[in-house]
């Protein structure tokens, strides 16, 4: 019998493609790492280290599922990515073993509460309550590398209604995957399960109730939900 004295945690996982499942341990997202959504949400793309913030390992939202409307809220922004799945965990990684440590690729939502994050920026606060909400975080099939490999370029697009309001392609990134996860690695141990939202292009723009959102990275795949 077990001594824990509640029900423990589920563990969270998302679907592979043909089959199974990956388990998640931590949520990192990449701030600012495209060069033209740098400079619409007032930044210098020149001069930026890679930065990161996190969510819950319990936000993803898996399966096409619908997202409900966030509370305390009347901006919610969507943000499309690629999204790192780390196989194997390591310390202070180097650039050219990172890949090694890659199990796979998913087509992933970074979705925020923009109003709140305008005001915790202005007054030097924590973001988590703008990007680390329930169900923050949308999430396609993850698709191994061995299937797929490792994309370093490729169009990244969302649409919403069919309409579309993102595109670029991932050779924009200011740090590509393998300085990612370079970067990542030296600040903490990153593990199996882990993820990494690899930032998000120019377009970003509100969601509201009723809209369809879908993503696609071309050679890895897709992601999509309705804000309900
Ligand atoms: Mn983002």
């Amino acid at each position: 019998m077990s001594s824990y004295v509640i029900d423990p945690p589920k563990v969270v996982t998302v679907p592979v493609a043909g089959g199974g499942e990956f388990p998640v341990r931590r949520i990192f997202c990449v701030g600012r790492n495209y060069a033209e959504h740098t400079r619409e949400m007032g930044g210098d793309p020149d001069r930026e280290e890679p930065f990161f913030f996190t969510k819950p390992a319990d936000a993803l939202l898996t399966g096409g599922a619908d997202m409900p409307y966030p509370p305390k809220t009347a901006d919610l922004h969507h943000e499309m990515e690629l999204v790192v799945a780390i196989g194997r965990g390591g310390t202070d990684i180097t650039e050219a073993a990172a890949l090694d440590h890659v199990y796979g690729y998913a087509a992933g939502l970074d979705m925020t509460r923009r109003d709140l994050q305008a005001v915790a920026k202005k007054a030097g606060r924590p973001w988590d309550m703008a990007k680390g909400f329930d169900l923050s975080a949308p999430i396609g099939e993850i698709v191994p590398a061995a299937r797929i490999g490792h994309p370093a370029a490729g169009a990244i697009t969302l649409s919403v209604n069919g309409k579309l309001r993102q595109s670029s392609d991932l050779d924009r990134q200011i740090w590509n995957v393998p300085e990612t996860i370079a970067y990542l690695s030296g600040l903490v141990t990153l593990a199996p399960g882990d993820l990494i939202f690899t930032g998000t292009p120019e377009g970003v723009a509100a969601a509201v109730r009723g809209d369809l959102l879908e993503g696609a990275i071309a050679g890895v795949g897709s992601v999509r939900t309705r804000i309900v």
